[in-house]
């Protein structure tokens, strides 16, 4: 039996995302929060090296956080590690399912409400966060029934206790490749097992972008966990009465901002533009805030640090004036998303973003049996309630579809 700790806090989806990980591999853990015990988050980050919450040690070794053993778990690495031989249930021997939903965020657990309040026993994958999006914000103040708003992981615990209300399976695991030439669809799963289906909804949403620069990495490559993260509301707590830097220019950075100014003794917003994306009211917020000092026409172009922690960032202007170096104690990467299409490359039609393609008015794609839902076939309006509501059509679409071929 290996020796599994983990360090958490109250109000940390990727706390959760680890926890559900290991508990989906059968792995009892021990859970250490380190919220208001100063002296256990000292010890965490002295034996970790890093700053952030979840650290997983196995064995008494640190193993980094969420990312770092799902990137394990991706490479087959951490069932090993973790003294057990393989996960899935048996998927490959299972039977083909009707219906497979990739991804548990607002499209996917909608679209598993309807598809099993109509019989169709669905399976829903929940990928690396299961809940999706919504599970890393904290006040949604715009889903339609929650007139004094709701926290996201509780709106996303409400869809999926729903869904499983009217017996949708729900298992973790990633899809990594597909084969839609092949009837039944063909799904490759991270684990190597394949699973069959005859019809698909795909709602795999939408991830984090990153800059690309040096020192942003995860470390111990860079000093990501160190100073750098892209999720305010897991890390802002560790930034308190500290100078803090966050990139971007819409939606994302002015919501990260904001949520960061309940900490920080300044935060500097930075822009490679001279104007903001981002909705009126939003950059309102955040402009109006005494806090928060804007960058117009300057871009990140490295994380600097002294081997341990981040000390701050170079900053290169794109209007001609002479570059520079600015301290500060946390830099956040807030410019957007990126749909999670990779695993259906070459099997669906894309648009230049990376988004699928849908027939209009439908979610259909171009591949029968196949339907999109959600972020991952909208760059327009990505909303939970768009994303919902596109799940809810995607169940329709494919109850329709397993009635046309069953009838031959
Ligand atoms: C910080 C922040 C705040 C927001 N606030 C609001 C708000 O206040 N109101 C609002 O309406 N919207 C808000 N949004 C937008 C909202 O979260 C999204 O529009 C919504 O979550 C999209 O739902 P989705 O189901 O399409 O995708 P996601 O929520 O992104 O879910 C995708 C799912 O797919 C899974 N997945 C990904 N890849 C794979 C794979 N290869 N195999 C299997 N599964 C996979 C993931 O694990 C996840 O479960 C916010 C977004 C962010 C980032």
């Amino acid at each position: 039996m290996v020796d599994v700790l983990v360090y958490t806090k109250s109000y940390c989806p990727y706390c959760r995302w680890a926890k559900e990980l290991l508990s989906a591999k059968g792995v009892k853990f021990q859970e250490i929060n380190v919220e208001r015990n100063s002296a256990t988050e000292l010890k965490m980050r002295k034996e970790s090296g890093r700053d952030t919450v979840p650290q997983i040690f196995i064995d008494g070794k640190s193993r980094g956080g969420f990312e770092d053993i799902a990137d394990l778990d991706r490479a087959g690495k951490l069932d090993e590690l973790l003294g057990i031989r393989s996960i899935g249930g048996g998927l490959e021997d299972s039977p083909t399912e009707s219906l497979v939903i990739l991804g548990s965020g607002a499209a996917g657990l909608t679209a598993a409400i309807y598809a099993a309040r109509a019989n169709l026993n669905p399976l829903v994958i929940d990928g690396l966060q299961p809940g999706g999006q919504l599970t890393i914000t904290t006040d949604v103040e715009n889903y339609p029934g929650f007139p004094g708003g709701v926290m996201g992981p509780e709106l996303m615990d409400l869809f999926r206790k729903q869904a499983e209300r009217f017996g949708t399976r729900i298992i973790y695991g990633e899809v990594t490749g597909t084969d839609f030439r092949r009837r039944p669809l063909e799904l490759k799963m991270g684990d190597g097992k394949t699973l069959r289906t005859r019809a698909l909804i795909v709602a795999t949403g939408a991830t984090a972008k990153w800059l690309g620069i040096p020192g942003e990495a995860p470390a111990p490559a860079g000093y990501g966990g160190r100073g750098v993260s892209a999720c305010a509301t897991c890390d802002g707590a560790f930034f308190k009465n500290q100078v803090v830097a966050v990139a971007g220019g819409g939606d994302t950075a002015m919501e990260e901002a904001n949520f960061l100014t309940r900490f920080v003794s300044q935060l500097i917003l930075i822009h490679r533009r001279d104007k903001f994306r981002a909705s009126k009211i939003m950059q309102d917020r955040v402009l109006k805030n005494p806090k928060v000092r804007v960058r117009w026409n300057t871009e990140v172009t490295e994380v600097l640090g002294n081997g341990k922690t981040m000390t701050g960032i170079r900053l290169k202007s794109t209007a001609g004036a002479a570059e520079e170096i600015m301290e500060c104690h946390g830099f956040f990467v807030a410019i957007g998303h990126q749909p999670n299409t990779a695993a259906f490359r070459g099997q669906l039609d894309l648009d230049d973003a990376g988004y699928i393609k849908t027939k209009s008015g439908s979610t259909r794609t171009g591949v029968p049996g196949v339907f999109a839902a959600g972020d991952v076939a909208d760059r327009i309006y990505r909303q939970a309630v768009t994303a919902a509501g596109t799940g809810c059509m995607a169940a329709l679409d494919a109850e329709r579809y397993l009635e046309e071929i069953a009838h031959g």
